[in-house]
């Protein structure tokens, strides 16, 4: 039977390489809904090419100008909009699958939706987990939503645990899990000259092509931090049980040490296509367009602990998975702020571990129970950032 998916961010790096998956496997998915945020030409070239239903634009404003654009890309699919659209999206019941590929908390309202109503959800969307993990897990364990990873790190974990690891990891005889980490485009830059960084730069990475936000996350090491602490939520793990090392070929995609001295890797090519090919069809294993990789051809692996002093968004996020509660969400709205900032120049790359750490201190400890609580606490942490920056610029 295929697979009939909604795709959540349809247009971005990880929809679009999931889109170039599903075009090599026609046989195996059917396309029933797809999503985005503002760009309504490219959303309607996809509905068109792949025959989707329905097309869902966030941002309501742009309703009439994607009825426009489906019509002449010659799509007839129905069209809705806003967060009540990208709900109603993953609710169709002939979608069995969710790609949850949205950038940000924004991802988190849909993505749960998804859980709610037990569909297998591909979680790209790692902010999802980051800022609501226990209640985000509870709900797909409550109505048996499989959840199955795409980050690349976590997709390699998945590949390298046997299957009943949700019974918790002492049980299967894992004592860490380990996340390679590239290390950035700025992994070898002098302390002194990350101050003096630009977008551009922050932007430009040297294993992978992937959005903005997730390309700064990657410079500030903010991403391997967001990573730990999506690791803890789908893999059941204590803290303690996660590190990091930092592999700048971005080759072997993350490990598993077990108990008898066993050491279980995923390798690749870096593609995303691997891990989205591996999701979209496990238990089984389609062609992904990916060039196979040629070991004879890399002269050297190589592998080190990270820096946290020079990258302190990564030790934040190590302190901020201990302390639980809503600091997670507090982490996770104050990064995305500081990183908007960062792009349109109103804040140095220097000034964003600053303005998270500030943020941290400013928002008093509150215990998270439902998503609600989750809201809030992005609120008030957006609100803090806010403050920071104002007062950065005085
Ligand atoms: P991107 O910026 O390329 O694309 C983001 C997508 O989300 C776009 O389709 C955009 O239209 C949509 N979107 C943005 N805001 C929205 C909103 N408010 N409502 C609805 N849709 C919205 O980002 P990306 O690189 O594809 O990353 C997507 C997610 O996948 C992120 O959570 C990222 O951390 C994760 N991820 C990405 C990669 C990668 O290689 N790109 C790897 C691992 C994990
Ligand atoms: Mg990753």
């Amino acid at each position: 039977m295929r697979r009939r998916l909604c795709i959540l961010g349809a247009t971005g790096s990880i929809g679009e390489s999931t889109l170039d998956v599903v075009a090599r496997n026609p046989d195996r998915f059917e396309v029933i809904a797809l999503a985005a945020n503002r760009n309504t030409r490219k959303l309607a070239e996809q509905c068109a090419r792949f025959g989707a239903r329905l097309a869902v634009i966030a941002d309501r404003a742009k309703v009439d100008e994607l009825a426009d654009d489906l019509q002449t890309a010659g799509s007839t699919a129905d069209i809705l909009g806003g967060e009540e659209g990208l709900i109603a999206a993953v609710g169709l019941p002939e979608v069995d699958t969710v790609m949850a590929a949205i950038v940000g908390a924004a991802g988190l309202t849909p993505t749960f939706q998804a859980a709610r109503e037990g569909k297998t959800i591909l979680l790209a969307n790692k902010e999802s987990l980051v800022i609501a993990g226990e209640v985000f897990v509870a709900e797909a364990r409550r109505t048996g939503a499989p959840v199955l990873p795409v980050d690349s790190e976590h997709n390699a974990i998945f590949q390298s645990l046997p299957p009943n690891f949700t019974d918790g990891l002492d049980a299967i005889g894992v004592e860490k899990i380990i996340l390679t980490a590239s290390g950035g485009p700025f992994l070898d830059l002098p302390a002194e000259e990350l101050v003096a960084v630009t977008p551009e730069q922050a932007c430009a990475h040297p294993n992978w092509d992937m959005g903005q936000k997730i390309s700064v996350d990657s410079a500030t090491l903010m991403n391997k931090g967001l990573e730990v602490i999506e690791a803890r939520w789908l893999f059941n793990a204590r803290p303690e049980q996660i590190d990091v090392l930092v592999h700048p070929q971005s080759i072997v995609h993350s490990m598993v040490s077990y108990r008898d001295g066993s050491v279980i890797a995923q390798l690749g090519t870096p593609d995303m296509r691997t891990p989205i090919a591996n999701v979209l069809a496990w238990p089984e294993r389609i062609h992904a367009g990916v060039p196979h990789l040629n070991l004879a051809q890399i002269n050297d692996l190589s592998f080190s602990e990270p820096d946290l002093d020079r990258f302190p968004c990564l030790r934040l996020a190590f302190s901020v998975m201990k302390a639980g509660n809503n600091a997670p969400a507090v982490l996770n709205a104050a990064n995305e702020i500081a990183v908007e900032y960062f792009l349109k120049g109103r804040i140095g790359f220097d000034h964003i571990p600053d303005l998270v750490e500030d943020v941290l201190n400013r928002v008093p400890t509150a215990p998270i129970v439902c998503l609600d609580d989750v809201f809030e606490q992005d609120r008030l942490a957006r609100e803090q950032a806010e403050m920071y920056a104002l007062e950065c610029n005085d």
